[in-house]
């Protein structure tokens, strides 16, 4: 059951891996419902950043806008503030590491704040959907007067997919060598890929 809250006994620690696209918020949300873990989604705190008008958001967003990736340098920053929460049962990182540099600033803060990482989790899905997706979220959400993504139309995807590609594909190798890698077929229901990662969470090694 996927609306079931397990109480997780001891720290869990996921990385969503996965193309813009491929749920990772989405599931990073039900992970949260489902075992009371922290998301930590460097998208929405840089949209925040954005929103607030802050010298941080008025650097990020032209770069946002165009589909390409943030310095390794501010998403660090924002994510290292976030793991001083010492009251969390486990995090979940979402869209963060996106780059090699990322995922070793990660391992090292990690292990300063005596945290494991439990699994990355690679969400597959076909770069064909992830189009359709994503344009059929924005249009969605136009036709019920929400705002929409600034970069969630057709020309910023391409340059979002080929920054995946290019610079965030390599962890999915990254974690495989450190035996951490679980991937998941991320193409079919909600529901459905919701169940494998509440397995895996569950499984996961203390
Ligand atoms: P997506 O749905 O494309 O995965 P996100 O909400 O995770 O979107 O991120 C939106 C944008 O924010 C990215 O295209 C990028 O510009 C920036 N961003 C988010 N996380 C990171 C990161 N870890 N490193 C660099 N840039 C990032």
């Amino acid at each position: 059951m996927t609306t079931q809250t397990e109480t997780l006994t001891r720290m869990v620690n996921v990385i969503l891996l996965g193309p813009p696209g491929a749920g990772k918020g989405t599931q990073a949300e039900l992970l949260v419902k489902n075992h009371g873990l922290v998301q930590l989604s460097t998208g929405d705190m840089l949209r925040q950043a954005k929103a607030s008008g802050s010298e941080l958001g008025k650097r990020v967003a032209e770069v946002m806008e165009r589909g390409e990736l943030v310095t390794d340098d501010i998403v660090i920053g924002l994510i290292k503030e976030k793991l001083s929460n010492t009251e969390a049962k486990g995090f979940i990182f979402d869209g963060f590491p996106r780059t090699l540099a990322q995922a070793d600033a990660l391992a090292a803060l990690l292990k300063e704040t005596g945290v494991t990482l439990s699994a990355a989790i690679e969400l597959q899905v076909d770069d064909k959907i992830l189009v359709e997706r994503i344009l059929n979220r924005a249009e969605q959400a136009r036709a019920a007067g929400q705002p929409v993504r600034a970069d969630d139309n057709a020309e910023t995807l391409t340059q979002r997919l080929a920054a995946y590609h290019a610079q965030t594909a390599p962890l999915i190798e990254y974690y495989k060598s450190k035996g951490a890698l679980k991937s998941v077929d991320a193409m079919g229901e909600i529901d459905a890929i919701a169940t494998e990662l509440n397995a895996i969470v569950s499984q996961t090694p203390a």
